[in-house]
């Protein structure tokens, strides 16, 4: 793995070391194709569920549609062919996103289409659009079942479809759906409320607005009702008839409007399951599965779903917010159980008439402030709403029950960190042995597999509070022990200085500034932008805010961190201070390393690299780290550094209470073993072997006698590209001879 060439082939390794391949699925082909089949199809039983008057009425007008239509008069660009420009704009974007081998059922990869040459592959798509045509081949698309996590592999409920289309049909609905997205953005088509699947637009910033609010509701001493609602099985059931309405409502009409209804109306499906390819089926509900497109007419859908205001309603700065959406996430908000009834009864009605289901039981109310005496009963399309005081909402949990409200949610990632991290390395270290795993591996691995957890949520929660974030860091030290072979006894900051990682309080607080810039350069359209504002507010008041959690952090980092008012603020200052929190990492642990009475053994050492050039580094992934190929000796001699030989028994020079050496009256130290003692034979053997490997560096010439000659030729062999590795076998050789190979 060390030796891998790109990041594709070292992961390809991982996975398969890991076992991640497929087994076999123990439900049968057919009993998964019938419930793939169901799932993608109208329910049975519609005429309680929904109105069927509604239905009559949209199907008639969909029938009386023209299979070619002109484009809206606001949107030219709907009318327009592909350009060259397209096609270009369409291969960096599939460049920049990573996308699999996998090729559909007609053969063709992603890798083949961006060998195509430009020209020839514009009129390819040209022609399909003008002509309203698909060919054939592209026409259908393999389902596979993937596992659900925590489900039973025994049921088909316990999988998740995953389909493969044809990736030239992707890559055509890969350039509609750009060119949607241009006009959607210039004419303002979705609702600010609308945050997923949108360029411009992060993951967490729904998170952030209701942790706003939340921390408003407590300022103002009022109770904040949310409600997390569940559409049952939402993108496999929208309705076609009702997408092809909005869009021809919004103007979205013209060629790629009749091109698409023809792709949805002639789509057909196979389920493949351990080999077995199942009969074609066809789909007549729900957006096209494994399609870029697909997330964006998800979006268009939902777009006409939208609240009267409510007395009761909420804001932000004066702007209401009483629903958010993440896709088909949905966050419906008021500061009553009366006003919560009334928008939940909204949303039933538009979901009814929309061919859309809830689903009461799988979703949740959450009550944010003072609990009321009696709990309301909310209730969606007649049935109860359960009433809880954890959620998780996109990824993140909210809890309403502890003073932080992400209590729950750093419980939740600092769990996750630690047995993600404990599965990778007992993973490898079944392969390698203990303490074997190469460091480059480990802490490739560490950065991808762990820290990913470690900060989650930066971004909407600056860790004001010590408890949580002592935990984190807790974590993060122990992962870092256990890569480089350490006990509890080591240094800590050594951690970081000899691995270039950032310690990750000053991590997190980093990303917390990133997200700072980005919502600073919002437009005010954005909630999460007024979020901010709104935030900024509350701090002045002395009320509990995301500003005023950076703020804190920032100060406890450096008081001069501290930011400005948002109205004096630059984008400069953010970033100004990003660069700061960074150097004050690396200067913290540096500086403790520095200051380290433990660590004179290595104070002032040069990292040197291949090239011959050397310079001093406060923190990086050290070369001997690398370089000493031997895990057992590099391991001894990062415990040497770490100050972590202490089972060992041996003595610092400066110590207070110092052994003596056992062949001579000197003290005990490590470097006056490996270079001044003249007490043991075997020692004296070692010593000469290690100077007749090292000597054509020049390290030292002369018999070693001073206290500080010892250090210094220690230090320069560590310092060297070459010695290092002579000097790493010296250290483990003496260590053996002098000790109980037990201590080790
Ligand atoms: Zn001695």
């Amino acid at each position: 793995m060390e030796a891998s060439a790109n990041s594709g082939a070292f992961w390809s390794l991982y996975n398969r070391l890991r076992g991640s391949s497929e087994l076999s699925n123990p439900v049968g082909l057919e009993e998964l194709t019938g419930f793939f089949a169901e799932r993608m199809n109208p329910v049975a039983d519609s005429e309680d569920k929904f109105d069927m008057e509604e239905m009559d009425r949209v199907q008639t007008w969909l029938a009386s549609l023209p299979p070619v239509t002109e484009a809206g008069a606001s949107f030219p660009s709907l009318q327009q062919l592909f350009s060259l420009g397209d096609v270009e704009r369409g291969k960096a974007h599939l460049k920049r996103s990573p996308h699999g081998k996998a090729s559909g059922w007609d053969g063709v990869s992603y890798a083949t289409i961006m060998d195509l040459d430009n020209a020839r592959l514009l009129h390819l798509l040209n022609e399909c659009l003008k002509t309203r045509s698909i060919p054939n081949a592209w026409n259908s698309t393999l389902v596979g079942g993937v596992p659900k996590k925590g489900k039973d592999r025994r049921k088909p409920d316990g999988y998740r479809p995953v389909a493969l289309e044809s990736c030239i049909l992707r890559f055509l609905t890969l350039l509609i759906h750009l060119r949607f997205t241009d006009v959607m953005a210039e004419n303002d088509i979705l609702p600010p409320s609308q945050n997923g699947f949108r360029a411009g637009f992060r993951t967490n910033n729904n998170c952030f607005v209701l942790r706003t609010l939340v921390d408003k509701a407590f300022a103002e001493g009022h109770p904040l009702y949310v409600a997390f609602v569940d559409i049952s099985n939402a993108f496999p059931s929208t309705s076609h008839a009702v997408l092809w309405e909005t869009l021809y409502d919004y103007g979205m009409t013209g060629v790629f409007f009749d091109w698409l209804r023809v792709l949805y109306a002639t789509m057909t499906y196979h389920v493949s399951v351990n080999g077995q390819i199942s009969k074609e089926f066809r789909s007549l509900c729900g957006v096209l599965a494994g399609d870029p497109l697909s997330p964006t007419l998800w979006n268009i859908f939902l777009s006409t779903f939208r609240l009267d205001i409510d007395e009761d309603d909420v804001n932000l700065i004066h702007r209401f917010v009483s629903h958010l959406e993440h896709a088909d996430d949905m966050a419906i908000i008021s500061s009553s159980p009366e006003g919560l009834q009334r928008h939940l009864d909204q949303l039933h009605s538009w979901c009814t008439a929309h061919f859309l289901q809830v689903n009461a039981a799988k979703s949740a109310v959450m009550i944010f402030g003072t609990l009321p005496s009696l709990f309301p009963d909310i209730r969606m399309g007649g049935e109860a709403v359960p009433i809880v005081s954890q959620w998780t909402y996109i990824g993140v949990v909210f809890e309403s029950t502890r003073g932080n409200i992400f209590q729950a949610y750093y419980e939740k990632i600092s769990r996750t960190a630690m047995s993600s991290f404990q599965a990778m390395m007992c993973g490898l270290e079944r392969y390698t042995g203990r303490h074997k795993v190469p460091i480059r591996v480990a802490k490739q691995l560490y950065t991808a597999l762990v820290d990913c957890h470690l900060i989650a949520g930066a971004d909407i929660c600056p860790d004001a509070c010590t408890a949580p974030l002592a935990e984190l860091e807790r974590i993060q030290i122990a992962c870092l022990r256990r890569v480089l072979g350490l006990s509890n006894h080591c240094f800590r900051a050594f951690l970081f200085t000899e691995t270039g990682l950032l310690p990750i309080r000053f991590r997190r607080v980093s990303l917390c500034l990133r997200y700072l810039k980005y919502l600073f350069t919002l437009d005010p359209t954005f909630y999460a932008r007024v979020a901010l504002e709104e935030s900024e507010r509350l701090s002045g008041l002395m009320c509990s805010s995301w500003w005023g959690d950076l703020q804190r952090c920032l100060v406890s980092i450096d008081p001069a961190l501290r930011l400005p008012a948002l109205k004096d603020l630059s984008v400069a200052d953010i970033e100004h201070r990003e660069k700061a929190v960074a150097r004050a990492g690396v200067d913290s642990v540096a500086g403790a390393v520095e200051d380290s009475r433990k660590c004179y053994l290595f104070r002032g050492r040069q990292e040197p690299s291949k090239d011959g050039k050397s310079s001093v580094q406060k923190a990086c992934l050290r070369h001997y780290l690398t370089q000493v190929a031997v895990p057992r000796q590099r391991r001894m001699l990062t415990r040497l550094l770490a100050d972590d030989l202490r089972p060992l028994g041996f003595s610092r020079l400066d110590s207070s209470e110092p052994q003596q050496c056992s062949f001579c009256p000197h003290i005990d130290t490590v470097e006056h073993a490996l270079f001044q003692c003249w007490g043991s034979a075997e020692l004296v053997l070692l010593r000469a072997h290690f100077f007749s490997q090292v000597g054509q560096y020049g390290i030292f010439d002369g018999d070693v006698v001073s206290d500080e000659e010892a250090v210094v030729t220690f230090r320069d062999s560590l310092s060297h590209w070459e010695a290092v590795r002579p000097l790493a076998s010296f250290v483990y050789k003496v260590c053996m001879q002098l000790k109980q190979p037990e201590a080790l």
